[in-house]
């Protein structure tokens, strides 16, 4: 059994879903159970349709619903699916059509309200595909995902349940890939305990197949996106990226936490959890080999396996009157953290203060009041982390060096430093501004440049 996951451009036309239809069928000896997102750039549509509602602008989220209705219907005429499945998606839209009238008539918006409409991305998305593989030969059932992924109540972040959640899926599952048939849900959705609409944040329909992965034992994962794979660094900022072929579990979290855009953060718990390969594989270039992710990958040929950086940043400095570090401070700023649910991307400390690096999304200000009864309060925002990853990073002396030889030779300060807890990673942060600039240079000194021994005299400060 493999579970292969399509993101929002695998499906975005009647094209993409044609394309993947073939990359399944490719894959049918292997028994496959397929998680879709929602149409390319729907959640968006979706969540300005909910807000622009909330906010008395009723008329303009219907315009957009019409238009997103047209595209799924587009998709479905072009793909010659029979005129049976649009009337199934007729009363979707509809009742969506409600909903967002009751979101403009009360002018209100509740987590729990967003995460219904966001849903519909990828209940409509997954209905389309379904029946577009059926009409394209492949066998396939839809699977509403809310009746197997079950969650807590946290709404727009919600956490799974896992041990109901692999019982339901194995019963769901398992007998229909064992008749032969390709099961087909949403990814990103789920429901609470007593089956409300729930979602796993952002981008989380990766993290939905590596639920369903693990809770089926699969041979693999597959991830298919619009990339050729995890690449040495963001290829936007840095047209030199390369693909990389294989890295570590450890690895591809730490990039997937500071920045890599491939992958949702907590995709790899459930995979590593039950040791199951991950693969990152293109949609349009299926022939590529993609990345494997996998518990234990060849040693690297480069110092650090890929840079990751992210933006958004702000940082928190905080000196204490109290006494010092004691661990009574320690534990009162990390209690504020966990009531704002706020969490903290890089820590260092110093005997009197501490300086904290965490995302700018999150809502700061009422975190910093409550900091200042505990000492003087700095806040910077725009900020980057610059993150570099690889297992070598705790073995050669020197490593930490040539970084920052590279970063100060291109002129760029350093505002805070931290060589990873997991040892496998070096992480500063410097002005937003600066990041590309960061980047290219480390990428041009660890990837694109023979490698010999670390800090010796040819490779220093040639950034
Ligand atoms: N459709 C959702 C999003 O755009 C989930 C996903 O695609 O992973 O965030
Ligand atoms: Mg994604």
């Amino acid at each position: 059994m493999i579970v292969m996951k399509f993101g929002g451009t695998s499906v975005e036309d009647s094209k993409a879903i044609t394309r993947v239809a073939s990359i399944v069928a490719s894959r049918s000896q292997q028994q496959p159970a397929v998680v879709v997102s929602a149409m390319g750039g729907v959640t968006d549509v979706l969540i300005a349709m909910a807000r622009g509602a909330a906010a008395g602008d009723l008329s303009g989220s219907l315009k957009s619903l019409q238009a997103v209705r047209e595209r799924h219907f587009k998709a479905c005429e072009e793909l010659r699916v029979a005129p049976q499945v649009c009337a199934q998606l007729q009363p979707l839209f509809d009742s969506l059509e409600m909903v967002l009238r009751g979101i403009a008539a009360l002018g209100e918006l509740s987590p729990r309200t967003m995460d219904n409409v966001m849903s519909y991305g990828e209940i409509c998305s997954s209905a389309l595909v379904t029946a577009a593989f059926n009409v394209l030969g492949l066998p396939a059932e839809l699977v509403d995902a809310r009746e197997c992924l079950i969650t807590d109540s946290a709404f727009t972040r919600a956490a799974p349940n896992f041990e109901a959640t692999n019982q339901r899926t194995q019963s769901k599952l398992v007998p229909l890939i064992s008749k032969g048939r390709v099961p087909v849900m949403g990814g990103f959705i789920a429901s609470n305990a007593d089956g409300i609409t729930t979602t796993l944040g952002r981008g989380g329909s990766d993290y939905s197949a590596s639920i369903f992965g693990a809770a089926l034992s699969a041979d693999s994962i597959e991830i298919w996106t619009d990339v050729q794979g995890v690449m040495t660094t963001d290829p936007r900022i840095c047209p030199a990226a390369q693909k990389i072929d294989e890295l570590g579990f450890a690895e591809a979290s730490e990039l997937a936490y500071f920045g890599a855009k491939v992958l949702h953060p907590a995709t790899l718990i459930p995979a590593v959890r039950k040791n199951i390969p991950v693969y990152v594989l293109d949609s349009r270039h299926p022939e590529g080999k993609g990345t494997c992710i996998r518990g234990r990958a060849p040693r690297s040929q480069t110092t650090f396996r890929a840079i990751a950086a992210k933006k958004n940043v702000t940082i928190i400095n905080m000196k204490t009157t109290r006494k010092l570090m004691a661990f009574s401070f320690l534990k009162a700023l990390f209690e504020a953290f966990e009531r704002h649910s706020l969490s903290a991307d890089l820590v260092s400390t110093s005997e009197a203060s501490i300086s904290i690096a965490l995302d700018s999304a999150g809502v700061i200000p009422p975190l910093v009041e409550e900091l200042r009864q505990l000492g003087d309060i700095e806040v910077e925002p725009a900020k980057a982390i610059v993150c570099l990853v690889g297992e070598d990073v705790k073995r050669i002396i020197g490593v930490a060096a040539s970084v920052f030889d590279t970063i100060s030779a291109a002129g760029i300060n350093i505002h805070m430093i931290s060589q990873g807890a997991s040892e496998i990673n070096i992480s500063f942060v410097v002005e937003e501004s600066d990041m590309p600039k960061a980047v290219q240079h480390l990428h041009a000194r660890f990837f694109e440049q023979p490698q010999a021994a670390p800090a010796s005299k040819a490779n220093a400060g040639r950034g």
